[in-house]
């Protein structure tokens, strides 16, 4: 049977490279769903829908057509033939991405979207997110919940920032935790850790170390 794996956890606890690096190390499939939601909100940025109405995000909600690669090597992301892996990760997309992903009709169709890649990948797949342990696939093989420290998960946001919109430390905190408060203090919140997750602290934690840690859990 396939293995699927659910990880979680607020940003900059190192969910992205630890996914794939589990994913590529098993020969399982990968799927980003933030990027899912950050393609959502780039279209609806791109198409004058007001992104603070939420009756209008949830009307526009079903126009784009969003396709995800999961590779883990090479994870395209494209929205209508477009491939939008690198205009996602901008600074105004990352200001509304909170906004349009609380809107009930985005999470309906983007869940929808989830299961069937789940439900297509022969070998298995690793899905990374907020809500992917909770709601997206109940019935994972393994589920993880990553933490990180507030300044660790700020630094390596940071880094990841560089090059692209250097900003101060300071900054990049508070932004994060911005956009935590607005993930996890809403209604349709997707930002929660499954009762049979096992939770990861990756503060003191190496990339490789994380990702021996989980495969061994998956082997178990
Ligand atoms: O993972 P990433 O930081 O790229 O996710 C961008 C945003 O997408 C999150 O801040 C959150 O608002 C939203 N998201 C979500 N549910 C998921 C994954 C991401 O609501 N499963």
């Amino acid at each position: 049977t396939p293995v699927i794996v659910a990880i979680d956890g607020p940003s900059g606890t190192g969910k992205s490279s630890t996914s794939k690096a589990v994913a590529a190390k098993l020969g399982l499939a990968y799927l980003d769903t933030g990027a899912q939601y950050r393609a959502m909100t780039w279209w609806m940025l791109n198409n004058g829908v007001d992104v603070t109405d939420p009756a209008e995000v949830a009307l526009a909600a079903g126009k784009p057509q969003i396709v995800s690669g999961t590779d883990p090597a090479a994870p395209v992301i494209s929205v209508d033939g477009q491939d939008v892996s690198a205009p996602i990760r901008t600074q105004q997309v990352t200001s509304a991405v909170s906004a349009v992903s609380a809107v009930p009709e985005v999470r309906g169709r983007l869940v929808e979207l989830q299961r069937a890649a789940a439900a297509g990948a022969a070998r298995g797949i690793v899905v990374e997110g907020r809500d992917i342990g909770t709601t997206v696939l109940p019935d994972a093989t393994l589920k993880i919940y990553l933490t990180a420290s507030e300044e660790a998960r700020a630094a390596r946001r940071n880094g990841e920032l560089k090059g692209k919109e250097a900003v101060g430390l300071a900054a990049t905190r508070e932004a994060l935790a911005k956009r935590d408060a607005a993930d996890s203090g809403r209604r349709t919140s997707p930002l929660a850790k499954a009762d049979d997750a096992v939770e990861v602290d990756t503060t003191e934690l190496t990339l490789d170390q994380v990702v021996e840690r989980i495969v061994t859990l998956i082997g178990e």
